[in-house]
């Protein structure tokens, strides 16, 4: 691997449900926009129960915020008709990137609601609705998709979607970079040339940080979950800490090869920026 002269660096954000969050949201992309990011992203809530509010805010932060934007869309418990016509909606809007996903249903929604099955199919609609007037990011798992039979599996429906027309990919946070590297070395034996850039979750809060590893299936080091159990309620703590172990992995992960990073930022500033600080790369 190579290492590039200039990581590409992007925000993702998800749509809030009160004015007064989004009011946050905004506040916090425009703090961002000044470091010249390479690209925001807004989370689409798998059936659509954001379907809205995705596209009020990529709008705003593509059309205000002036930093391009890229609306995730997941293809479960979606039809074609209504892919296709938020496909139109961002064409017409100008959007040039799209992060295409099968998404997750919410409990009790079921799976047989969509017409398309996995992110695959939704890479190849998107390539057959609009051609090539779409960047497509995918996701990847370093670590495995939590409903993977095996990694051997996992990593052949990864390479289905790059077969089917994507450009580049976001992994899914992890804690190991050497989980990172090796899922590289094997997509590259496959054949998959495509950039994979790693999905960063900074580190400032225990609890919630457990429960949502628990669930996308991202591991949790035993030596960093001992140390911040350590730390109890001391967030000044556990953000010097998680903040110094985050920019240590960064730094590997770059000198590594790695194309970039993208910030999983949960609507905050502060700690992905000085992480981003912390690397020197700040613009
Ligand atoms: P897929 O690539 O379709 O894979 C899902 C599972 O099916 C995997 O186990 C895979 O091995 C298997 N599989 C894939 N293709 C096939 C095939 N053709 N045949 C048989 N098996 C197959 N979720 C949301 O709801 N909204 C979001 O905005 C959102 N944003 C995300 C952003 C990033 C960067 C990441 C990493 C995840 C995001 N997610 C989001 C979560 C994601 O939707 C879930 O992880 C979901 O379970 C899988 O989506 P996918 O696109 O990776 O699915």
């Amino acid at each position: 691997m190579s290492t590039s002269p200039r990581p590409s660096i992007s925000f993702e954000f998800f749509p809030t449900k009160t004015e007064a969050g989004h009011e946050k949201l905004i506040a916090t992309a425009r703090r961002l926009a000044e470091h010249q990011p390479d690209f925001f992203s807004c989370t689409y809530g798998a059936g659509g129960s954001t379907r809205d509010r995705t596209l009020n805010t990529v709008l705003q932060l593509d059309g205000e915020v002036k930093v391009p934007t890229a609306p995730h869309l997941s293809c479960v418990g979606d039809t074609r008709e209504e892919l296709r016509q938020l496909l139109e909606t961002y064409r017409q809007a100008g959007i040039r990137r799209i992060v295409a996903l099968r998404g997750d249903l919410p409990s009790g929604m079921g799976m047989a609601s969509g017409e398309l099955r996995y992110a695959n199919e939704l890479v190849e609609f998107i390539r057959s609705e609009t051609g090539d007037h779409f960047h497509i990011e995918v996701a990847a798992y370093p670590e495995m998709h939590p409903q993977a039979r095996n990694l051997e599996q996992d990593l052949a429906n990864f390479a289905r979607k790059a077969n089917a027309g994507a450009d580049s990919a976001i992994t899914q946070y992890f804690f190991n970079a050497d989980s990172y590297f090796y899922f590289v070395e094997r997509v590259r034996k496959l054949g998959v040339e495509i950039p994979v850039v790693p999905g960063i979750m900074p580190i400032t809060n225990y609890s919630k940080l457990a429960r949502f590893s628990d669930a996308c299936g991202a591991e949790l080091p035993r030596w960093v979950r001992k140390q911040l159990e350590a730390y109890a309620d001391d967030i000044d703590s556990i953000q010097a800490f998680g903040e110094q172990v985050i920019t240590e992995m960064c730094e590997r992960l770059l000198a590594g090869g790695a194309p970039g990073l993208h910030f999983y930022t949960l609507n905050q500033a502060e700690a992905s920026l000085a992480i981003w600080n912390n690397l020197g790369l700040s613009r």
